[in-house]
This record gives C-alpha cells, sequence and structure tokens, in this order.
C-alpha cells in the first residue's frame, strides 16, 4: 500500500532566485526612478536573450499571448490560417482577435505536432500563413514547412512557447520562420513571471511590432498604428535576468528526472513517451508527457489522472480539450472530428506528469510505482 504525498505534487514549480540578488536588482530599480517603457532592465533583457538565442529582431513583451497577437497583426495576414488543434487557447485565440478563421489540420501521432503531410490539402486561395507549435518542445519539421510555404508565398509563424533554446541541427529554433513567439510565463521553465518575446525575421515588420506593443506610437507627434500595451516592465525584466543564470542547473536536474522516469516506465506495457525528431539538436526540458494507451494499459489516461490525485499528484491532460472543440471553433469545416481523427485520439492519451528540478528523485520513483500500481486495481 502506498501512502499518499503529504503536500500536493504539481506539474511544476517555477524557478525562484536567491531573493538577496533580487533585493539588490530592486535597490537599482529604485535608484533608477523608472519602472516601465523599455527601461535599464527590459534592454539588458532584451540584449541577453538575443545573444542565447543567436537571433536579431527580439523584442520582449508583457506576455506571450499578447506577443503573438501583436506579432500577427504586423504580418498584415487576411483570411485563413492553417493551425493546429492540439495547443492550449491562446494559439488560436489570437488568430481570431486579428480577424483570422483558423483552419485546423491533423497532427502527427508520434511527435504530436502538426502533420506537415495534410497541409497541402487544407490551402486555398484564402490562406496566407501557416502557424504551428512545437508542442512539449519537439520542433516541427521546420524544413518542410518552409519549402510549402515558399511554395504557396504564405508566411510561417511558430508558437515555441515550449521551446526555449530548443535547436534543430544546431540551429536556434526561432531562425526557421517570420515570425516566432516565446511565453515566459512561470510554467514555462525560463520564465519573467509574467512574459513573453517575439522573433522577427523580418527588419520592417519589427518595427512595426515595436510601435504596436506602445500603443501604436511613432513619436511625441504621431500616432500611426492601432496598437496595444505589450510592454514587460523593469521588476519582471530584472527577474528574467536573474532567472537566466538559474536555467541551466534547472535544466540538469530535469535531464536526471527525465531519465528516472524513462528507465522506470519504459517496460510498462501501454506507457509511451514522446518521440523526440531526431534535428533536435537541443531540447527545452519543458515537459514530460507519457502517453497511455487504454488497450494495453489496461486503464485510461482519465483513470490515471483521477487515481493520481487521490494520492495528491496533480497531473494534467495537456492539451484536453482540442481548440477544434470549443464552442467558438466548433462548427468550422475543418474542426469536424472526421478530419481530425489523430487528434482526436491523442488528446484522450496524453498526460504531463510532474516535471521540475526540485522534485526529489524519490519522489519521481513514487509516482512511478503509483501509476503501475493502477493497472492491478
Ligand atoms: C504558455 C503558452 C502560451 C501563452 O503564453 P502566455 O505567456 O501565458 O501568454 C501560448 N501557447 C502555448 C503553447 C503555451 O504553452
Amino acid at each position: 500500500m502506498i501512502k499518499k504525498f503529504l503536500n500536493p505534487i504539481y506539474i511544476t514549480r517555477p524557478i525562484f532566485p536567491d531573493l538577496d540578488k533580487f533585493n539588490e536588482k530592486l535597490k537599482t530599480i529604485w535608484q533608477s526612478k523608472i519602472l516601465s517603457n523599455n527601461g535599464v532592465q527590459c534592454q539588458a533583457l532584451e540584449k541577453k536573450i538575443s545573444k542565447i538565442l543567436k537571433v536579431d529582431n527580439l523584442q520582449i513583451f508583457n506576455n506571450g499571448t499578447i506577443a503573438l497577437l501583436v506579432g500577427l497583426k504586423s504580418l498584415h495576414l487576411s483570411g485563413e490560417v492553417i493551425t493546429t488543434p492540439f495547443t492550449f487557447p491562446a494559439t488560436v485565440n489570437c488568430l481570431i482577435w486579428n480577424n483570422l478563421t483558423p483552419v485546423f489540420c491533423d497532427i502527427d501521432k508520434n511527435t504530436m505536432n502538426i502533420d506537415v503531410n495534410k497541409i497541402e490539402s487544407l490551402i486555398t486561395s484564402k490562406t496566407s500563413a501557416i502557424l504551428a507549435v512545437h508542442v512539449f518542445g519537439t520542433p516541427c519539421d521546420v524544413e518542410k514547412i518552409q519549402e510549402i510555404a515558399n511554395k504557396h508565398k504564405l508566411k510561417v509563424i511558430y508558437d515555441a512557447a515550449h521551446a526555449f533554446e530548443t535547436e534543430f541541427n544546431n540551429k536556434s529554433i526561432a531562425s526557421f520562420s517570420d515570425l516566432t513567439m516565446f511565453s515566459f510565463h512561470p510554467t514555462k521553465l525560463f520564465h519573467t513571471g509574467e512574459g513573453g518575446a517575439l522573433v522577427f525575421k523580418n527588419t520592417d515588420v519589427a518595427a512595426e511590432s515595436r510601435m504596436l506593443k506602445n500603443f501604436g506610437i511613432k513619436n511625441e507627434e504621431e500616432v500611426i498604428y492601432c496598437g496595444i500595451n505589450g510592454k514587460i516592465n523593469e521588476i519582471q525584466s530584472a527577474l528574467g535576468l536573474l532567472v537566466l543564470n538559474c536555467r541551466n542547473k534547472e535544466r540538469k536536474r530535469r535531464k536526471l528526472i527525465k531519465d528516472t522516469y524513462q528507465k522506470m516506465l519504459v517496460e510498462i506495457d501501454g506507457i509511451s513517451f514522446v518521440e523526440r525528431n531526431k534535428s533536435e539538436t537541443k531540447s527545452s526540458y519543458q515537459y514530460f508527457v507519457i502517453r497511455i494507451n487504454k488497450d494495453k494499459f489496461g486503464k485510461s489516461r482519465n483513470f490515471v489522472y483521477e487515481e493520481f490525485k487521490k494520492y495528491n499528484v496533480f497531473t494534467r491532460k495537456y492539451f484536453y480539450p482540442l481548440c477544434s472543440e470549443y464552442p467558438y471553433c466548433k462548427d468550422l469545416k475543418s474542426a469536424e472530428k472526421v478530419m481530425l481523427p489523430v487528434a482526436n485520439r491523442v488528446v484522450e492519451e496524453v498526460l504531463a506528469m510532474p516535471f521540475y528540478g526540485g522534485l526529489k528523485i524519490s519522489e519521481v520513483k513514487k509516482i512511478c510505482n503509483l501509476l503501475i500500481s493502477f493497472r492491478n486495481l
């Protein structure tokens, strides 16, 4: 009989940098008398992250959703955008807020990213872009997607909320698109409390975005775009600078945790892991996700999720429900279940497990033993 955890175990815990160091940063901010509007901390963070991601044209935002909203607007898209139903609501909502119609494309059964072999059949005269997601940090087939986009003159956009520092053939994942969005929400490995970023291919588009994130203000005399407030503040930026220093240690811990999970679960019938793309030369370590095949394991994902709760373990059914099931999407032709067979199957199988540096190896082992024990209930 395995005892329940005394304290709840969640799927993640944010990085908290040393409080004394944060206090020092706060002192600097207090002395500067500046709290927002592209201050010293924000500029330092932008510079540092540009260097880490090896990109030009990077802008930090107050969150990833506003970043994507502004980025899409700066690209002047129209009509339809081909995207995935297997993502967080922000991806699809940002399209709709830009008066764009999402066209759902089914996903690959192994990577759970957009199925590149099904994109072309969805392209119409109204299609203006492909918005794909590097789901759980696994890179999409960026080369094939670019090839399709070139052939049909479409823009390529990625939601890389899970893919901070992911590299594809030793190149930054942000270098394969017209626009890539990152999220720095505290559930993400690297965070700024709340925050996000955009990376642009085109410098003119980036210049428009700079104005859009500041209400469309060009200068003190002119407002030229219908912008919004996408600015991050100095306190969040300072926090981000300190979190950056902790991220590699966090990744090392997560690697150990991932290896422990895999070692304990690899031989369990009906449990499988996300298949990594061979071109993924650096991983983000954002999530550890398992798939539960009900027929082979004997119990469903939903059963396991509910059982875990009884032991104070709170896993997540990412990304349930599919975006194509949202009330404001479900009447789209592309949202029909018969059009999305793989996504509709995968969404019943996926479970994101507790995954953060502070998790003890003994706790990981206990979580695995619990999962194994559920089979015999
Ligand atoms: C976290 C997340 C977002 C939203 O980012 P915020 O910074 O919270 O606005 C968007 N897309 C995906 C896939 C995410 O996981």
